[in-house]
């Protein structure tokens, strides 16, 4: 008889080979434009906190008070005994922020993309996604039972090539997007492939989980950026990047929101989101709404960055504040990785699978202050 768990070392010594071995890292004492990773304070470029507020006194009070009011735990699916007020109150901040009819909030944004992708489609129709999507909208293509098809990167030629090909033979068409690329930093183009959408009678959802807060004049995201606003479309993204709390989000139109409650699985047979994550969200849209000069901070921080290593490294194109130093393997990736932390900066090597090339990814953040920067620029010259 063999072990019929035997492959799990196997595999995990593969992925050694590869160099694609994962590791978590522990970092202690509250998160910041410093943290402490493994006892050392490292300038943080490893968090997707880009407005600084997962550290935020006002949404640390938030949650305390709202843990005070309701107790830990939601203790229920929403549709039991999981809703409490502020979940409505969160939810209509956020459509409010969207400038939609409704939204509804998901225990994570994960579970947001598989939830709503199942909903809306199945067996007789077509899901046509960028190939460099969040993991969350491949796997909630491929779990829908849609046909599955991936365009070239931003290459809405391909787009319209496969809608020509390809749309006639389903019912339904869902066009799935992120609007800031996650691993990338670059954006959609949001404006041609809408007008795909409507020449090809394609639903639309767009990933806004690193635009939410950061693009737009408002902090609404690349919509907003593109002046796209009040177009039918579906926007998801997350409560846990620039929101600075957890969860995810749907926002929309009333009838869909409304069906995503009778429909989506992951809403429906889940626990509601905690009090305290719910509450800090809703300090976190108070403060997008409020402080647009948290804003305008992250992008000053990000086009010095973007200048500073630039002048050392070739830079991915990019309009985030998420910026990527191109490399050719996964090995230069981690010793680069491992040079930068040496010298106080923490910023993780992206190697593949999670993208085909690996490369260095460095997040700004509002709170980065000049010193640091400073003392960036003067570490990149010793590196
Ligand atoms: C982080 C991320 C998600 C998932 O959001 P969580 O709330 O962390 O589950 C979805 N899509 C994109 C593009 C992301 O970057």
């Amino acid at each position: 008889m063999s072990d019929p768990y035997a492959w799990l070392e196997r595999s995990l010594r593969t992925l050694h080979q590869a160099h694609w071995y994962r590791d978590v890292k522990t970092i202690t004492g509250r998160t910041g434009s410093v943290v402490t990773v493994e006892g050392q304070d490292l300038i943080n470029f490893a968090s997707n906190d880009y407005l600084g507020l997962a550290g935020d006194k006002r949404l640390i009070q938030a949650a305390r008070d709202a843990t005070q009011t309701y107790g830990t735990g939601s203790t229920g699916s929403r549709l039991l005994t999981g809703h409490r007020p502020i979940h409505q109150q969160l939810e209509q901040a956020i459509a409010a922020l969207k400038q939609t009819e409704a939204a509804l909030v998901f225990s994570s944004g994960y579970l947001a993309n598989i939830g709503t992708i199942a909903a809306l489609v199945g067996k007789r129709d077509l899901v046509v996604g960028d190939q460099y999507n969040h993991s969350s909208l491949k796997k909630g293509a491929i779990l829908s039972g849609a046909t599955v098809r991936d365009y070239r990167h931003v290459d809405l030629d391909d787009l319209a090539q496969q809608l020509q090909t390809q749309r006639a033979h389903y019912r339904r068409c869902l066009i799935t997007t992120d609007t800031v690329f996650s691993m990338d930093g670059d954006l959609c183009p949001l404006p041609g492939l809408l007008a795909l959408a409507e020449q090809y009678e394609a639903m639309v959802l767009v990933d806004e989980a690193h635009a939410t807060g950061v693009l737009g004049d408002r902090g609404a995201g690349v919509v907003e950026h593109y002046g796209c606003t009040g177009q039918s479309l579906i926007q998801m993204g997350t409560l846990s990047k620039a929101l600075g709390s957890l969860g995810g989000y749907v926002a929309g139109s009333a009838p869909l929101i409304d069906f995503l409650r009778n429909r989506a699985p992951s809403w429906i047979y889940t626990t509601g989101l905690t009090p305290a994550d719910t509450a800090a969200a809703i300090a976190a849209i108070e403060i997008v709404n409020q402080e647009p000069e948290r804003r305008s901070r992250l992008w000053d921080n990000t086009a010095k960055l973007k200048a500073l290593l630039s002048a050392h490294f070739q830079v991915l194109p990019s309009d985030s504040p998420i910026l990527c130093i191109q490399l050719h393997s996964p090995q230069d990736a981690l010793q680069l990785a491992q040079r930068f932390q040496n010298q106080g900066i923490f910023a993780p090597a992206i190697r593949p699978p999670t993208v085909p090339t690996s490369r260095l990814r460095f997040s700004v953040m509002a709170i980065h202050t000049p010193e640091q920067l400073n003392q960036f620029e003067s570490l990149l010259a010793l590196l």
